[in-house]
């Protein structure tokens, strides 16, 4: 199966490193022009090195106003993958009001204010779309020390949902991925311990956590037409860790 974006313009938010960074490449490589937003300068100038013709945009999603007139400064989005995301690890019984704010306006006020803008042009063209969402297992899994993590990939399915049924009308899709553990600089700071992943990959059917690659795939697909009759979903890359 050939999956091809060429004439699309994509915005993928977060992709200094980690799955942002390699969605970025993939959509490059499948014939997308893409805008690669994240917050670190340092990431976003290694990435042009690498892949010249990727326009790199530094910004901070949660500066909302912001990031919204400059991701409107762009122009027509035919492609939007919402990727940046934080993690603060704390018991339920420690969280602070601070890594509350933090964790919600980047895993869900970013993704709905950038969505909105994004999606604000696609209706004006008429010509469709595709968003992907990037979750987490986490969001119908209950994980110890991550209270507001879930509850902000909780409420970013949600949130797809609503996108869904509301933007469905104008031709545009919004799915989610709902990753399983992924060992980049996120996946590392919850699970490098063995003790905590041991237990981790014991839950997961296939015995091991997702490749980055995998990820990836599953974001190309829910962007391409080959699921053009998909939209609201929450799609698992997480070796069957959810259906037990
Ligand atoms: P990562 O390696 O930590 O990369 C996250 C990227 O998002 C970084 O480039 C980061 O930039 C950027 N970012 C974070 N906050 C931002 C902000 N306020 N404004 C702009 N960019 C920001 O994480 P990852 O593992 O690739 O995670 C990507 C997505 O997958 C996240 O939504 C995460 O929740 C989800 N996910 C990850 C896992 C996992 O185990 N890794 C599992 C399930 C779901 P800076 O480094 O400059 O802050």
């Amino acid at each position: 199966m050939e999956i091809r974006f060429d004439g699309k313009r994509a915005l993928v938010t977060g992709s200094g490193k980690g799955i942002g960074r390699e969605v970025a490449i993939a959509l490059e490589k499948c014939g997308a022009e893409v805008y690669a937003l994240s917050r670190t300068q340092s990431d976003l100038d290694s990435l042009q090195k690498q892949h010249p013709g990727i326009h790199a945009i530094q910004a901070d999603v949660t500066n909302t106003q912001e990031t919204m007139e400059r991701v409107r400064s762009l122009g027509p989005i035919h492609l939007l993958v919402n990727n940046a995301g934080v993690g603060v690890l704390q018991p339920f019984l420690d969280v602070t009001e601070e890594a509350y704010g933090r964790v919600m306006d980047v895993n869900l006020k970013a993704c709905l204010f950038v969505g909105q803008v994004v999606a604000r042009g696609m209706v004006e063209r008429g010509e469709g779309g595709a968003i992907v969402n990037v979750s987490s297992q986490a969001s119908m899994a209950a994980l110890r020390d991550h209270a507001v993590y879930c509850a902000s990939k909780g409420a970013l399915d949600q949130l797809t949902r609503v996108m869904a049924l509301e933007l469905g009308p104008h031709r545009i899709r919004v799915n989610c991925v709902n990753p399983t553990v992924v060992m980049t600089d996120m996946g590392r700071l919850g699970w490098s311990d063995p003790k905590k992943a041991q237990p981790m990959l014991g839950k997961i059917p296939l015995k091991r956590f997702a490749e980055v690659e995998e990820v990836v795939h599953a974001i190309l697909y829910l962007l391409s037409d080959k699921s053009s009759m998909i939209t609201g979903t929450m799609l698992p890359v997480d070796g069957g860790f959810l259906a037990c």
